[in-house]
Protein backbone atom coordinates (compact mmCIF):
# COMPACT_ATOMS: atom_id res chain seq x y z
CA UNK A 1 0.00 0.00 0.00
CA UNK A 2 1.53 3.49 -0.95
CA UNK A 3 1.99 5.44 2.20
CA UNK A 4 -0.87 7.88 0.89
CA UNK A 5 -3.73 5.36 0.71
CA UNK A 6 -2.08 4.15 4.12
CA UNK A 7 -2.44 7.85 5.87
CA UNK A 8 -5.82 7.85 4.08
CA UNK A 9 -7.19 4.75 5.40
CA UNK A 10 -5.27 4.65 8.78
CA UNK A 11 -5.28 8.13 10.07
CA UNK A 12 -8.18 10.33 8.85
CA UNK A 13 -11.79 9.53 10.97
CA UNK A 14 -14.80 7.74 9.07
CA UNK A 15 -16.28 11.38 8.53
CA UNK A 16 -13.14 12.85 6.57
CA UNK A 17 -12.53 9.84 4.47
CA UNK A 18 -16.06 9.39 3.42
CA UNK A 19 -15.94 13.57 2.67
CA UNK A 20 -12.86 13.06 0.41
CA UNK A 21 -14.50 10.25 -1.28
CA UNK A 22 -18.11 12.09 -1.82
CA UNK A 23 -15.75 14.46 -3.37
CA UNK A 24 -14.56 12.28 -5.53
CA UNK A 25 -17.46 10.14 -6.06
CA UNK A 26 -19.50 13.78 -7.66
CA UNK A 27 -16.63 13.93 -10.62
CA UNK A 28 -15.85 10.39 -11.30
CA UNK A 29 -18.90 8.22 -13.02
CA UNK A 30 -19.66 4.74 -11.54
CA UNK A 31 -18.51 3.40 -14.66
CA UNK A 32 -14.76 4.66 -14.34
CA UNK A 33 -14.51 3.28 -10.47
CA UNK A 34 -13.99 -0.14 -11.71
CA UNK A 35 -11.28 -1.36 -13.81
CA UNK A 36 -12.50 -2.44 -17.66
CA UNK A 37 -11.07 -5.80 -16.28
CA UNK A 38 -13.97 -6.27 -13.84
CA UNK A 39 -16.22 -4.78 -16.26
CA UNK A 40 -15.29 -6.68 -19.21
CA UNK A 41 -15.42 -10.15 -17.06
CA UNK A 42 -18.88 -9.10 -15.76
CA UNK A 43 -20.17 -8.65 -19.07
CA UNK A 44 -19.07 -11.96 -20.12
CA UNK A 45 -20.47 -13.79 -17.11
CA UNK A 46 -23.97 -12.48 -17.77
CA UNK A 47 -24.15 -13.80 -20.93
CA UNK A 48 -21.90 -17.24 -19.88
CA UNK A 49 -24.47 -17.99 -17.75
CA UNK A 50 -27.45 -19.15 -20.14
CA UNK A 51 -24.47 -21.55 -22.44
CA UNK A 52 -25.65 -25.13 -22.93
CA UNK A 53 -23.77 -27.73 -21.47
CA UNK A 54 -21.82 -28.53 -24.72
CA UNK A 55 -20.59 -25.11 -24.24
CA UNK A 56 -19.57 -24.79 -20.11
CA UNK A 57 -17.69 -27.96 -21.15
CA UNK A 58 -15.42 -26.56 -23.89
CA UNK A 59 -14.76 -23.85 -21.59
CA UNK A 60 -13.67 -25.90 -18.59
CA UNK A 61 -11.77 -28.31 -20.67
CA UNK A 62 -10.20 -25.43 -22.35
CA UNK A 63 -9.54 -23.53 -18.63
CA UNK A 64 -7.83 -26.92 -17.45
CA UNK A 65 -5.66 -27.07 -20.36
CA UNK A 66 -4.09 -23.61 -20.12
CA UNK A 67 -3.80 -23.70 -16.41
CA UNK A 68 -2.38 -27.61 -16.64
CA UNK A 69 -0.10 -25.73 -19.33
CA UNK A 70 0.80 -22.96 -17.85
CA UNK A 71 2.03 -24.61 -14.63
CA UNK A 72 4.81 -27.30 -16.93
CA UNK A 73 5.47 -23.72 -18.42
CA UNK A 74 6.43 -21.75 -15.14
CA UNK A 75 5.78 -23.63 -11.96
CA UNK A 76 8.54 -25.36 -10.37
CA UNK A 77 6.39 -27.13 -8.47
CA UNK A 78 3.83 -28.80 -10.45
CA UNK A 79 6.38 -29.57 -13.26
CA UNK A 80 7.89 -32.48 -10.58
CA UNK A 81 4.32 -33.65 -9.87
CA UNK A 82 3.71 -34.13 -13.67
CA UNK A 83 7.23 -35.58 -14.30
CA UNK A 84 6.73 -38.21 -11.31
CA UNK A 85 3.21 -38.68 -13.05
CA UNK A 86 4.37 -38.90 -16.58
CA UNK A 87 1.84 -35.94 -17.78
CA UNK A 88 3.55 -33.88 -20.20
CA UNK A 89 2.23 -30.44 -22.74
CA UNK A 90 1.42 -33.00 -25.43
CA UNK A 91 -0.74 -35.57 -23.70
CA UNK A 92 -2.87 -32.36 -21.89
CA UNK A 93 -3.76 -30.55 -25.55
CA UNK A 94 -5.11 -33.71 -26.64
CA UNK A 95 -7.12 -34.57 -24.08
CA UNK A 96 -10.93 -34.09 -24.11
CA UNK A 97 -12.52 -36.00 -20.76
CA UNK A 98 -11.50 -33.46 -18.16
CA UNK A 99 -12.21 -35.96 -15.69
CA UNK A 100 -9.74 -38.70 -16.58
CA UNK A 101 -7.43 -35.91 -17.27
CA UNK A 102 -7.95 -35.16 -13.45
CA UNK A 103 -7.93 -38.18 -11.83
CA UNK A 104 -4.24 -38.59 -12.74
CA UNK A 105 -2.78 -35.75 -10.87
CA UNK A 106 -2.21 -36.02 -6.84
CA UNK A 107 -4.11 -33.73 -4.71
CA UNK A 108 -2.78 -30.69 -3.53
CA UNK A 109 -3.42 -30.42 0.17
CA UNK A 110 -3.21 -26.98 2.71
CA UNK A 111 0.19 -28.62 4.21
CA UNK A 112 1.21 -29.12 0.39
CA UNK A 113 0.82 -25.21 -0.12
CA UNK A 114 2.65 -24.55 3.44
CA UNK A 115 5.62 -26.28 2.51
CA UNK A 116 6.32 -25.63 -1.11
CA UNK A 117 5.06 -21.83 -1.76
CA UNK A 118 8.31 -20.61 -2.52
CA UNK A 119 7.56 -23.05 -5.92
CA UNK A 120 4.21 -23.09 -6.47
CA UNK A 121 4.64 -19.23 -7.20
CA UNK A 122 4.55 -18.80 -10.85
CA UNK A 123 8.17 -18.17 -11.81
CA UNK A 124 7.31 -15.73 -14.42
CA UNK A 125 5.37 -13.74 -12.25
CA UNK A 126 5.53 -10.36 -11.99
CA UNK A 127 5.37 -8.85 -9.01
CA UNK A 128 2.88 -5.64 -9.06
CA UNK A 129 0.60 -8.21 -10.95
CA UNK A 130 0.18 -10.35 -7.18
CA UNK A 131 -1.65 -9.64 -3.78
CA UNK A 132 -0.24 -11.77 -0.92
CA UNK A 133 -3.04 -12.97 1.15
CA UNK A 134 -3.22 -14.83 4.70
CA UNK A 135 -6.12 -16.99 5.76
CA UNK A 136 -6.89 -18.94 8.64
CA UNK A 137 -9.92 -20.41 7.34
CA UNK A 138 -12.13 -23.05 9.37
CA UNK A 139 -9.62 -24.80 10.46
CA UNK A 140 -7.78 -21.98 12.63
CA UNK A 141 -4.16 -22.47 10.92
CA UNK A 142 -2.86 -19.99 9.06
CA UNK A 143 -2.29 -20.24 5.32
CA UNK A 144 0.15 -17.88 3.25
CA UNK A 145 -0.49 -17.60 -0.64
CA UNK A 146 -0.93 -14.95 -3.70
CA UNK A 147 -3.47 -13.96 -6.19
CA UNK A 148 -3.18 -12.29 -9.20
CA UNK A 149 -5.30 -9.22 -9.44
CA UNK A 150 -6.53 -10.43 -12.49
CA UNK A 151 -8.13 -13.36 -10.25
CA UNK A 152 -9.37 -10.48 -8.05
CA UNK A 153 -10.98 -8.96 -11.02
CA UNK A 154 -12.98 -12.02 -11.61
CA UNK A 155 -13.90 -12.78 -7.98
CA UNK A 156 -15.70 -8.93 -8.34
CA UNK A 157 -17.20 -10.20 -11.58
CA UNK A 158 -18.41 -13.27 -10.20
CA UNK A 159 -19.92 -11.58 -6.70
CA UNK A 160 -20.92 -9.01 -9.34
CA UNK A 161 -23.22 -11.37 -11.06
CA UNK A 162 -24.62 -13.28 -7.96
CA UNK A 163 -25.70 -9.87 -6.41
CA UNK A 164 -27.18 -9.23 -9.26
CA UNK A 165 -29.14 -12.55 -10.08
CA UNK A 166 -30.28 -12.43 -6.13
CA UNK A 167 -31.92 -9.27 -5.83
CA UNK A 168 -32.47 -5.76 -7.46
CA UNK A 169 -29.64 -5.10 -7.09
CA UNK A 170 -26.94 -3.84 -10.15
CA UNK A 171 -23.71 -2.15 -10.63
CA UNK A 172 -24.51 1.53 -9.64
CA UNK A 173 -27.02 0.76 -7.58
CA UNK A 174 -26.92 0.93 -3.82
CA UNK A 175 -26.36 -1.64 -1.21
CA UNK A 176 -25.60 -2.84 2.44
CA UNK A 177 -23.12 -4.81 3.78
CA UNK A 178 -23.32 -6.34 7.44
CA UNK A 179 -19.79 -7.88 7.55
CA UNK A 180 -16.46 -6.71 7.52
CA UNK A 181 -16.11 -3.56 9.04
CA UNK A 182 -15.12 -2.76 12.47
CA UNK A 183 -15.57 0.64 13.90
CA UNK A 184 -11.87 1.98 15.32
CA UNK A 185 -12.26 3.23 18.77
CA UNK A 186 -9.60 5.38 18.98
CA UNK A 187 -10.67 7.24 16.05
CA UNK A 188 -14.03 7.34 17.27
CA UNK A 189 -15.54 5.51 13.84
CA UNK A 190 -19.35 5.69 13.75
CA UNK A 191 -21.57 1.97 14.10
CA UNK A 192 -22.42 2.49 10.25
CA UNK A 193 -21.59 4.40 7.30
CA UNK A 194 -22.42 5.84 3.84
CA UNK A 195 -19.22 5.14 1.07
CA UNK A 196 -20.60 7.16 -1.75
CA UNK A 197 -17.68 5.62 -4.01
CA UNK A 198 -18.89 2.31 -4.27
CA UNK A 199 -22.18 3.04 -2.84
CA UNK A 200 -22.27 0.64 -0.54
CA UNK A 201 -23.30 0.91 3.60
CA UNK A 202 -21.16 -0.63 5.88
CA UNK A 203 -22.52 -1.61 9.40
CA UNK A 204 -20.85 -3.35 12.06
CA UNK A 205 -21.27 -6.92 12.45
CA UNK A 206 -19.53 -6.32 16.35
CA UNK A 207 -22.14 -4.68 17.83
CA UNK A 208 -25.54 -5.37 17.19
CA UNK A 209 -27.32 -4.90 20.76
CA UNK A 210 -30.87 -3.90 20.37
CA UNK A 211 -29.64 -0.21 20.40
CA UNK A 212 -27.20 -0.13 17.76
CA UNK A 213 -30.12 -2.89 15.80
CA UNK A 214 -32.57 -0.04 15.86
CA UNK A 215 -30.38 2.86 14.60
CA UNK A 216 -29.15 -0.09 11.98
CA UNK A 217 -33.32 -0.34 10.58
CA UNK A 218 -33.65 3.36 10.49
CA UNK A 219 -30.62 3.57 8.53
CA UNK A 220 -31.60 1.15 6.05
CA UNK A 221 -35.27 2.74 6.09
CA UNK A 222 -33.71 5.85 5.01
CA UNK A 223 -31.00 4.30 2.39
CA UNK A 224 -33.29 1.77 0.75
CA UNK A 225 -30.14 -0.31 -0.35
CA UNK A 226 -31.18 -3.07 -3.55
CA UNK A 227 -29.26 -6.01 -1.48
CA UNK A 228 -28.36 -7.04 2.21
CA UNK A 229 -25.26 -8.33 1.72
CA UNK A 230 -23.73 -10.39 5.38
CA UNK A 231 -22.50 -13.03 7.52
CA UNK A 232 -25.49 -15.32 8.59
CA UNK A 233 -25.08 -14.96 11.73
CA UNK A 234 -25.60 -10.86 11.46
CA UNK A 235 -28.70 -10.95 8.82
CA UNK A 236 -30.35 -13.48 11.57
CA UNK A 237 -29.56 -11.24 14.45
CA UNK A 238 -30.45 -8.36 12.60
CA UNK A 239 -33.91 -10.61 11.30
CA UNK A 240 -34.65 -12.08 14.88
CA UNK A 241 -34.90 -8.24 16.03
CA UNK A 242 -37.21 -7.10 13.36
CA UNK A 243 -39.77 -10.10 14.06
CA UNK A 244 -39.36 -9.42 17.79
CA UNK A 245 -40.28 -5.59 17.31
CA UNK A 246 -42.51 -6.08 14.82
CA UNK A 247 -40.89 -4.14 12.10
CA UNK A 248 -40.68 -4.60 8.53
CA UNK A 249 -37.86 -3.55 6.73
CA UNK A 250 -37.42 -3.93 2.53
CA UNK A 251 -34.12 -4.87 1.21
CA UNK A 252 -34.13 -5.37 -2.58
CA UNK A 253 -32.56 -9.40 -1.73
CA UNK A 254 -30.22 -10.71 0.77
CA UNK A 255 -27.24 -12.68 0.01
CA UNK A 256 -25.03 -14.69 2.63
CA UNK A 257 -21.48 -15.56 2.31
CA UNK A 258 -18.80 -16.87 4.75
CA UNK A 259 -20.39 -19.14 6.88
CA UNK A 260 -22.77 -21.81 6.42
CA UNK A 261 -26.77 -20.87 6.99
CA UNK A 262 -28.40 -22.78 9.10
CA UNK A 263 -31.87 -23.48 8.47
CA UNK A 264 -32.81 -22.22 11.85
CA UNK A 265 -31.31 -18.75 10.82
CA UNK A 266 -32.83 -19.11 7.16
CA UNK A 267 -36.31 -19.48 8.12
CA UNK A 268 -35.81 -16.30 10.96
CA UNK A 269 -34.81 -14.56 8.01
CA UNK A 270 -36.80 -15.19 4.94
CA UNK A 271 -40.11 -14.76 7.35
CA UNK A 272 -38.11 -10.76 8.55
CA UNK A 273 -37.64 -9.83 4.81
CA UNK A 274 -40.44 -11.60 3.30
CA UNK A 275 -37.96 -13.17 0.43
CA UNK A 276 -35.48 -16.47 0.18
CA UNK A 277 -32.18 -15.66 1.02
CA UNK A 278 -29.26 -16.38 -1.72
CA UNK A 279 -25.98 -17.65 -0.35
CA UNK A 280 -22.49 -18.26 -1.91
CA UNK A 281 -19.63 -20.38 -0.93
CA UNK A 282 -15.93 -19.76 -1.68
CA UNK A 283 -12.69 -19.38 -0.06
CA UNK A 284 -10.15 -16.65 0.43
CA UNK A 285 -7.75 -19.16 -2.19
CA UNK A 286 -10.08 -18.23 -4.36
CA UNK A 287 -10.63 -22.21 -5.15
CA UNK A 288 -14.18 -22.66 -5.88
CA UNK A 289 -17.12 -20.39 -6.42
CA UNK A 290 -20.77 -21.90 -6.11
CA UNK A 291 -23.59 -19.97 -5.17
CA UNK A 292 -27.28 -20.57 -3.84
CA UNK A 293 -30.02 -19.15 -5.92
CA UNK A 294 -32.95 -17.45 -4.00
CA UNK A 295 -35.17 -20.61 -5.22
CA UNK A 296 -32.86 -22.69 -2.88
CA UNK A 297 -32.85 -25.85 -4.67
CA UNK A 298 -28.81 -26.11 -4.41
CA UNK A 299 -25.52 -25.09 -5.12
CA UNK A 300 -24.93 -23.79 -9.03
CA UNK A 301 -21.64 -24.19 -10.25
CA UNK A 302 -19.78 -20.94 -11.23
CA UNK A 303 -18.39 -23.32 -14.21
CA UNK A 304 -16.21 -20.60 -15.16
CA UNK A 305 -14.14 -20.24 -11.88
CA UNK A 306 -13.12 -23.00 -12.19
CA UNK A 307 -13.77 -27.31 -11.94
CA UNK A 308 -15.45 -28.57 -8.48
CA UNK A 309 -14.91 -32.05 -7.67
CA UNK A 310 -16.81 -34.24 -4.47
CA UNK A 311 -14.08 -36.88 -3.46
CA UNK A 312 -14.65 -39.53 -1.09
CA UNK A 313 -11.49 -40.11 1.51
CA UNK A 314 -9.92 -42.52 -0.85
CA UNK A 315 -9.74 -40.17 -3.58
CA UNK A 316 -12.08 -40.75 -5.78
CA UNK A 317 -15.13 -38.88 -7.38
CA UNK A 318 -18.90 -39.52 -4.94
CA UNK A 319 -21.48 -40.50 -7.86
CA UNK A 320 -23.93 -41.97 -5.46
CA UNK A 321 -26.66 -38.72 -4.57
CA UNK A 322 -27.02 -38.49 -0.85
CA UNK A 323 -23.38 -39.07 -0.15
CA UNK A 324 -20.69 -36.58 1.00
CA UNK A 325 -17.31 -35.95 0.05
CA UNK A 326 -14.74 -33.31 0.15
CA UNK A 327 -14.70 -30.00 -2.34
CA UNK A 328 -11.81 -30.52 -4.10
CA UNK A 329 -11.02 -27.39 -6.64
CA UNK A 330 -9.34 -26.27 -9.69
CA UNK A 331 -9.59 -22.96 -10.44
CA UNK A 332 -8.85 -21.01 -13.46
CA UNK A 333 -8.78 -17.54 -12.57
CA UNK A 334 -5.35 -17.80 -10.31
CA UNK A 335 -3.23 -19.76 -12.65
CA UNK A 336 -1.07 -16.82 -13.74
CA UNK A 337 -0.15 -16.56 -10.19
CA UNK A 338 -0.34 -19.69 -8.32
CA UNK A 339 -2.54 -22.91 -10.04
CA UNK A 340 -4.32 -24.22 -7.72
CA UNK A 341 -5.11 -27.95 -9.22
CA UNK A 342 -7.09 -30.06 -7.13
CA UNK A 343 -6.77 -28.49 -3.75
CA UNK A 344 -8.19 -29.91 -0.99
CA UNK A 345 -10.59 -27.45 0.59
CA UNK A 346 -11.14 -29.81 4.10
CA UNK A 347 -14.87 -28.32 3.69
CA UNK A 348 -17.46 -30.79 2.80
CA UNK A 349 -20.25 -31.38 0.74
CA UNK A 350 -23.43 -33.28 -0.27
CA UNK A 351 -23.33 -35.12 -4.00
CA UNK A 352 -26.30 -34.85 -5.81
CA UNK A 353 -26.89 -35.80 -9.87
CA UNK A 354 -25.96 -32.10 -11.23
CA UNK A 355 -29.29 -31.03 -12.80
CA UNK A 356 -30.88 -27.49 -13.76
CA UNK A 357 -32.92 -25.03 -11.57
CA UNK A 358 -35.90 -23.51 -11.51
CA UNK A 359 -34.97 -20.17 -11.67
CA UNK A 360 -33.38 -20.10 -15.48
CA UNK A 361 -29.98 -20.10 -15.09
CA UNK A 362 -27.62 -22.98 -17.09
CA UNK A 363 -25.64 -22.94 -14.42
CA UNK A 364 -25.58 -26.76 -13.24
CA UNK A 365 -26.87 -27.23 -9.65
CA UNK A 366 -23.89 -29.41 -8.45
CA UNK A 367 -24.47 -29.71 -4.59
CA UNK A 368 -27.75 -29.43 -2.38
CA UNK A 369 -25.99 -29.27 0.71
CA UNK A 370 -22.54 -28.02 2.32
CA UNK A 371 -21.92 -29.46 5.50
CA UNK A 372 -18.03 -27.83 6.78
CA UNK A 373 -17.81 -24.75 8.25
CA UNK A 374 -20.41 -24.24 10.59
CA UNK A 375 -18.86 -21.09 12.59
CA UNK A 376 -21.02 -20.06 15.27
CA UNK A 377 -21.96 -17.33 17.43
CA UNK A 378 -20.52 -16.27 20.61
CA UNK A 379 -23.24 -14.61 23.03
CA UNK A 380 -22.07 -11.82 25.07
CA UNK A 381 -23.51 -10.93 28.65
CA UNK A 382 -24.46 -7.43 27.73
CA UNK A 383 -26.90 -8.72 25.12
CA UNK A 384 -25.01 -9.07 21.99
CA UNK A 385 -24.12 -11.85 19.66
CA UNK A 386 -21.08 -11.26 17.53
CA UNK A 387 -20.65 -13.66 14.21
CA UNK A 388 -17.57 -16.19 14.51
CA UNK A 389 -16.19 -15.50 11.71
CA UNK A 390 -15.10 -12.04 12.65
CA UNK A 391 -12.36 -13.68 14.94
CA UNK A 392 -10.95 -14.84 11.86
CA UNK A 393 -9.88 -11.85 10.54
CA UNK A 394 -8.72 -10.28 13.67
CA UNK A 395 -6.68 -13.75 14.25
CA UNK A 396 -4.43 -12.81 10.69
CA UNK A 397 -2.47 -10.26 12.34
CA UNK A 398 -0.93 -12.38 14.77
CA UNK A 399 -0.69 -15.47 12.69
CA UNK A 400 3.48 -15.13 12.83
CA UNK A 401 2.92 -15.60 16.64
CA UNK A 402 -0.15 -17.77 17.49
CA UNK A 403 0.03 -20.55 15.12
CA UNK A 404 -4.28 -21.71 16.13
CA UNK A 405 -6.63 -20.67 18.28
CA UNK A 406 -10.00 -21.41 19.75
CA UNK A 407 -12.42 -19.12 21.07
CA UNK A 408 -14.40 -21.40 24.20
CA UNK A 409 -17.45 -19.79 25.82
CA UNK A 410 -17.86 -22.19 29.04
CA UNK A 411 -20.49 -20.00 30.61
CA UNK A 412 -22.37 -17.00 29.68
CA UNK A 413 -19.72 -14.67 31.10
CA UNK A 414 -16.39 -16.38 30.18
CA UNK A 415 -14.64 -17.05 26.96
CA UNK A 416 -11.02 -19.01 27.13
CA UNK A 417 -8.90 -18.01 24.26
CA UNK A 418 -7.42 -21.44 23.45
CA UNK A 419 -3.91 -20.74 22.34
CA UNK A 420 -1.06 -22.96 20.55
CA UNK A 421 1.45 -20.35 20.28
CA UNK A 422 5.36 -20.70 18.55
CA UNK A 423 8.62 -18.45 19.74
CA UNK A 424 7.31 -15.20 18.46
CA UNK A 425 5.11 -15.01 20.97
CA UNK A 426 4.89 -13.01 24.49
CA UNK A 427 2.33 -12.42 27.02
CA UNK A 428 2.18 -8.73 25.59
CA UNK A 429 0.84 -10.24 22.23
CA UNK A 430 -1.62 -12.43 24.29
CA UNK A 431 -3.09 -9.02 26.31
CA UNK A 432 -3.38 -7.42 22.62
CA UNK A 433 -5.03 -10.46 21.90
CA UNK A 434 -7.26 -10.36 24.50
CA UNK A 435 -7.82 -6.65 24.12
CA UNK A 436 -9.30 -6.89 20.35
CA UNK A 437 -11.72 -9.89 21.77
CA UNK A 438 -12.81 -7.07 24.62
CA UNK A 439 -13.60 -4.63 21.56
CA UNK A 440 -15.99 -7.28 20.31
CA UNK A 441 -17.75 -8.49 22.61
CA UNK A 442 -17.37 -6.08 25.28
CA UNK A 443 -15.48 -5.54 29.14
CA UNK A 444 -17.98 -7.39 30.70
CA UNK A 445 -16.89 -10.62 29.69
CA UNK A 446 -14.13 -12.54 31.49
CA UNK A 447 -11.39 -13.90 29.41
CA UNK A 448 -9.25 -16.02 29.84
CA UNK A 449 -5.83 -17.72 28.05
CA UNK A 450 -4.74 -20.80 28.35
CA UNK A 451 -1.86 -21.83 26.01
CA UNK A 452 -2.33 -25.43 24.83
CA UNK A 453 0.22 -27.46 22.98
CA UNK A 454 -2.95 -29.00 20.24
CA UNK A 455 -6.69 -27.81 20.13
CA UNK A 456 -8.18 -30.91 20.26
CA UNK A 457 -10.37 -31.88 16.97
CA UNK A 458 -13.69 -32.42 16.98
CA UNK A 459 -15.66 -35.74 16.49
CA UNK A 460 -15.85 -34.95 12.65
CA UNK A 461 -12.02 -34.39 12.64
CA UNK A 462 -12.47 -30.31 12.72
CA UNK A 463 -10.81 -28.03 14.45
CA UNK A 464 -13.57 -25.56 15.90
CA UNK A 465 -12.52 -22.49 16.31
CA UNK A 466 -15.76 -21.29 18.45
CA UNK A 467 -17.08 -23.40 20.52
CA UNK A 468 -19.73 -23.04 22.99
CA UNK A 469 -20.29 -25.19 26.13
CA UNK A 470 -24.05 -27.13 25.22
CA UNK A 471 -25.82 -25.41 28.28
CA UNK A 472 -25.15 -21.82 26.67
CA UNK A 473 -26.76 -23.15 23.67
CA UNK A 474 -29.94 -24.39 25.57
CA UNK A 475 -30.03 -20.99 27.15
CA UNK A 476 -29.95 -19.21 23.96
CA UNK A 477 -32.39 -21.53 21.87
CA UNK A 478 -34.78 -21.40 25.06
CA UNK A 479 -34.75 -17.73 25.10
CA UNK A 480 -34.86 -16.97 21.24
CA UNK A 481 -37.64 -19.57 20.68
CA UNK A 482 -40.03 -17.58 23.28
CA UNK A 483 -38.26 -13.98 21.41
CA UNK A 484 -39.17 -14.94 18.13
CA UNK A 485 -42.27 -16.94 18.24
CA UNK A 486 -45.47 -13.66 17.63
ZN1 LIG B 1 -31.34 -21.24 -9.33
Amino acid sequence: MTSIKKYFKQQLTMKERMAVKSVAAAVVPYRLRYSNGIWSKFKFLENSQFYSIERQYGIQLQGLKETLQTAIKFNKYYRAVFSGIGLNEKEIEACSDIYGLLRQIPFLTKADVRNNLDILVNENVNSKAIVPKTTSGSTGKPLDFVNSKECLEWEMAFMWRHWANASRWRPGKKMAFLRTYIPRSNLKDPIWYYDPWTKIVWASAYNMNDENISVYVDMLIRKRPNVLVGYPSSIFILAEYLLRNRKSLEVGGVVTSSESLPDYQREVIEEAFQLSVAENYGLTERVVGLGKCSHGLGYHDWYEYGITEIVDENGDNVTTPGMTGEIVGTNFTNNKALPWIRYKTGDIAEYCEPFMCTCGSKLPIITKKIIGRTDDILFSNNGCRVPGVNFYTMFQQYVRQIKNFQLYQSDRDRIVIRLVVNDEYTSDIGEQFKSKIWQRVGRTMLLDIEIMDEIPREENGKYKCIKRDKEIDLFWKVNNAQEVVL
